[in-house]
């Protein structure tokens, strides 16, 4: 589209972030996760904010499948 020069100032979250979360698996040993965005599976001990695979912005974790009502 090529608008004028402007003064963009970038933030640290850029606007083209995709989001994901971390889903859940609970298995006999260990639980793990997986990416929701790239599917890569990751220790659950590794989740981070961002996943360091796809460089999805992980939402906060939500709280209703845990506790519920508590
Ligand atoms: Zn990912």
């Amino acid at each position: 589209m090529g608008g004028g020069m402007k003064n963009v100032v970038y933030t640290s979250e850029r606007v083209d972030v995709v989001h994901g979360r971390w889903i859940y698996h609970d298995d006999d040993m260990m639980p793990w996760v997986s990416c929701s965005v790239c599917d890569v599976c990751t220790d659950s001990m590794n989740k981070t904010p961002y996943c360091p695979f796809c460089g999805a912005k992980m939402d906060r974790e939500r709280r209703d499948d845990n506790g519920k009502n508590a």
